[in-house]
This record gives C-alpha cells, structure tokens and sequence, in this order.
C-alpha cells in the first residue's frame, strides 16, 4: 500500500515538481495554510490552448487541513503584445468543512469485468466538490420555440452551484495523480462527515453570462469525439512534421485496434454502437445479403435493405439520449441519411458541416446548446486523399496538416469543461502494382466462388454449395503466401469479429482472406474503381489495425 500520509514539506516539494512557478504558488498556499498541519493534499498541473491558440497553463493545489479546505488555482496568461512576457495570477481560497455540500467521485474503470476490489485502479478519476458559499444564475431570453417569433417572452435562466471540478486519468497525469485524487477525496469525505451540517444556502449571486465559464464552473460536462477516416496511428507516429498538434497529443497515448475488417463500415458501426463487429453485424464494406445472390455496400446501400432491420441494436446516440446526454453528429450534409448513418449512428441531432471550418463552428454550436453533451465529429477527406494518392503521397501529407489544424481548432473552439477525444478507424498501406493479385484475371481463384465480397484488402468469399474445401485450397495455394485465408469457422474461432452472434455468422464469407503484408487482392473487372485505388486498408497488419486514441481533457 503506498504511504499516502502528508506533510508541508511533501506538498512544497510537490509544487516544485511540477516546475510551474513553485516559488509563488507555495508562498500563495503557505500563506494561506499558516502553522495548520497538512492532512492531505493534490497538487494538478496542466495545459490548454486559449482560443488565441496560445499555451496556458494552469495549476491547481488542493490541501486538507484538520479544520479547513485550501483552494488555489494558477493561471498563466499571455503577454498583451508580442514578445511580452506572460502573466500568472494566483487565487487563494480557505473553506471551511461546514460550506462544503458534496463531495462527488467518479472513477472510470475500463474493464469492469475484471475488476479486482483494492487492486484494480480507476483509469480515470473526476472529483466534484460542490460548496454553500456562492451559486450562480445563467440568464437568457425565454423563446416560445416559433423561430419567427419576435415577441418578448421575459427571460428564463438556471441556478447552479459552483463547484470545483479536477479530472485526472492514468494516461495524461500518471497513475500516481489518479492515487493521490482518490486519497484525498477520502480524506476530504471523511473531514466533511465530521463537520457539523451546513447552514442554508446563501441567496444566489448573479454573474457573467452563459459561456464566461471558467475552471470553477456549472456541472456542464461534455464530450467530443472526433473521427478522422483513415488516420492511422502508424502514419501518424511517421509525420510528426506534418501534424505537431496531434503528434503532442500522442505522446504519451496509447494506439486502439480498430477490428476486423479494418474498414469505415465497420468500424464507424464499432463506434456507433460501442460493439464489436461480430454483434453489430456491419461485417465489411461489401457482405452478402443472406437468401439471396447479391452484396449489400455498406457505403452505398440498397434500397431493398432496411437499415433497421440490419442492425436493430441501440447506437451510443440512443443510449446517451436516456441518460439525459443531448448528442450530436456534424460530418458532411451527404453522410446525414445514408444506410450506414441508420443502421449505425441514429439518434444524434445532425448538424451539417461541408467545409473543416464548418466543422470546427457545428461542434462549438452543438456544444454551447447543452450542458451535457455529446458531439461526434466526422472528417473523411483524409482517407480519400489516401486512396487516390496513396498515403505516402504529398497530397496524403499536406491533407494531414489540414486534419491537424482541424483538431487544434476543435479543441479551442468549445465552451469550458468539454473532453476531447481524436480516432480514427483504420488505417492504411500503399499497395504496389506488382503486390496485387486480380482475382478477374485467376480464373482458378473465381471457380466455385458464388459471390466475392469485401475488399482488396479483406475478402469475403462466398462460395456454391459444397464448393468451400475446394476454393480454400485454390486460395492458399494462390495467394496463401501473401495472405491469411481461414475458412469462416476458424476466423471467427480466431475472434478476428470478436464474439459472434450466431445469427449473423452467414455474413461472414465462407472463406475470409486477409493479406499479411502491404498487398491487395483487387477485381478489376468487377470493382474497377476499388482495384485502381493506391492506399487500401482492411487487413489484420498494425498499418491497418492500429488507429490513435488521443485525449485532452476537460478544461
Ligand atoms: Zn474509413
Ligand atoms: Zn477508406
């Protein structure tokens, strides 16, 4: 167990750690704390960018005393003109136990089945604490929902205490900071218990209007997911150049894998329904539609196919909704109503974005609309530049660089207390001329073969009755050295969809054949334009696989 006692001298060296104007800080918590014993203490240091774009940096120490909470917090502000040197102001605050009301903790556990009580630790850690000395009121004009209504229907607002709010995870602040929040809201829970009741609330204090929040702020808290088609985490590592906003961010992340087929059909539905491919059912971009001779395109879709009916489990945006979460997907006006935005992403309120700087102003909207929120942004441009040009192409590099403005923007562009999440979902390899096998020019590679689905890069081959030992044996004699080719029981057994609903295994092919290298098995009669394409993705390699999960937490 680690010795979580404290002491002055811990903290003040705790200060110092973190390199952030230790002398004014400790002097500005010292002076508050005078001779009192320090019970328990946090100290957080981070960094946004202000919508200037300028790094700011903020310190917040939390310290328990026998009697008393001590608040302070550290702004950094940039100087006024150029080349002025930055600012630091430092606010100091004693409370006492009887105006502390909550003391909220949530612990994020990423894998709650094997969670061992007193072993397994939060990834993720939010500790709320609500205090009686101020509230505030956030006013705007009462609407009576006619949009061409100009009538003066008063002013209608809410009162919100003010809270103080610190998220740490185990990813951006270490695991040691996910300890040291947990053993101080104890510590803090306990000193509050203690406490004699808390007197009734203050009348509520007016003050600056909705969006002037600040770290101390209402309970708004919200989250954006950004998904960036095609930005594999490979790639990204390979162009730190090109992306420096993004490349920071993934320091000290760690890459998801995005399932199999690496495909935006599938993994789009992944995110959408926070399942895996194997219960989803969205199985590749072209699967057979069982009973019948044809191949549904999750990208195109078919008018005869309900979406619905194809993917009847409940979207992320559906579950949200009944939590009381307002969600919202802005990607471009063409993606609003396709088969794959049914049967995948319904529920969200779709907010229309066709240029980036849309994109960056739909999410800001979405997000001020709503103290609890969760808004899904779409770009897709990267992936298609990758396609035709490959992603070792200039074009490919000089669209990264796009992307990573993109998320710099989104990530100033927000009103306070709003996570930022950026993924992506897939990957991507350049293939080669020489590196392709076309299946329309084998014609051994076409016999007993009913319908070919998927794509180059991940194959669903559906063969005639009785013919499946016989094109499994074509297959790995053909292209078994530059691929793998199971037949589908052994995939599936080999979780490559993750855990299979059995009533969704016949659309899987008979045989699936995934290359092991940057190769393709392309149709060039068949699927002219997919076969022409120089960067693919779909397979089980890391290039395809691995996709970024970058975080900026709330601020
Ligand atoms: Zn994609
Ligand atoms: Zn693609």
């Amino acid at each position: 167990m680690r010795d979580i006692r404290a002491t002055a001298d811990g903290l003040r060296s705790a200060i110092e750690r973190s390199g952030y104007y230790p002398g004014l800080v400790a002097d500005a918590v010292s002076a508050t704390l005078g001779s009192e014993t320090v019970v328990s203490y946090v100290v957080i240091h981070d960094a946004l960018f202000d919508p200037a774009m300028e790094v700011r940096r903020h310190m917040t120490v939390l310290v328990l005393t026998p009697s008393r909470l001590v608040y302070s917090h550290t702004d950094e502000n940039p100087g006024e003109e150029p080349g002025e040197r930055p600012q630091a102001e430092t606010t100091t605050e004693a409370l006492s136990f009887t105006s502390i009301s909550s003391v909220a903790v949530t612990r994020v556990v990423p894998d709650p089945a094997a969670y061992v009580p007193g072993v397994t630790m939060p990834s993720e850690v939010v500790l709320t604490i609500g205090w009686n000395v101020l509230s505030h009121i956030d006013l705007e004009p009462a609407h009576c929902g006619d949009e061409n209504c100009e009538a003066d229907h008063g002013y209608s607002g809410t009162i919100t205490a003010d809270d103080l709010s610190l998220r740490v995870s185990e990813a951006a602040d270490g695991a040691d900071a996910v300890q040291q929040v947990l053993a101080f809201a104890n510590a803090l829970a306990e000193a509050t218990a203690r406490a004699p009741q808390p007197p009734a609330a203050r009348p509520a204090c007016p003050r600056g209007p909705a969006g002037s929040a600040t770290r101390r702020t209402s309970s708004r808290r919200c989250g954006r997911w950004v998904i960036i088609d095609g930005l594999g985490w490979e790639l990204l590592r390979d162009h730190p150049a090109a992306a420096p906003f993004l490349s920071e961010l993934a320091v000290n992340s760690t890459p998801l894998t995005s399932g199999f087929p690496a495909t935006t059909v599938t993994s789009l539905s992944s995110l959408g329904t926070a399942r895996p491919p194997g219960q989803h059912g969205m199985l590749g971009y072209q699967v057979a539609i069982p009973g019948g001779n044809a191949l549904l395109n999750g990208l195109r879709w078919d008018a005869d196919v309900d979406p619905l009916t194809w993917q009847p489990g409940t979207t992320i945006y559906e579950r949200a909704a009944g939590v009381g979460i307002r969600t919202y997907r802005v990607a471009a006006s063409s993606l609003e109503k396709t088969g794959l935005s049914v049967a995948a992403m319904r529920g969200p309120e779709y907010r229309p974005a066709d240029s980036l700087g849309a994109l960056v102003a739909q999410a800001a909207d979405a997000l001020r609309a709503s103290d609890r929120a969760l808004v899904t942004v779409y770009h897709g441009h990267l992936d298609g530049t990758g396609h035709t040009f490959g992603c070792s192409s200039d074009a490919w590099r000089y669209q990264l660089g796009h992307v990573d403005k993109l998320a710099e923007q989104l990530a100033a562009a927000v009103p306070g207390r709003t996570a930022l999440y950026v993924t992506a979902d897939h990957g991507m390899v350049d293939v080669l001329p020489e590196d392709r096998v076309d299946v329309d020019m084998v014609p051994a590679l076409r016999e007993g073969v009913a319908l070919l689905g998927g794509e180059p890069r991940a194959r669903h081959v559906y063969v005639k009755p009785g013919a499946e030992d016989d094109v499994l044996a074509t297959w790995r004699e053909i292209i078994g050295g530059r691929a793998w080719v199971l037949p589908r029981e052994e995939a599936v057994a080999a979780g490559w969809f993750g855990p299979v609903n059995p009533a969704l295994a016949d659309r899987i092919g008979d045989v699936v054949a995934a290359p092991a290298g940057p190769y393709a098995i392309v149709a060039t009669e068949a699927e002219p334009l997919e076969s022409s394409l120089i960067g693919m993705h779909g397979s089980l390699t890391s290039a395809d696989q691995l996709v970024p999960l970058l975080y900026l937490p709330s601020v």
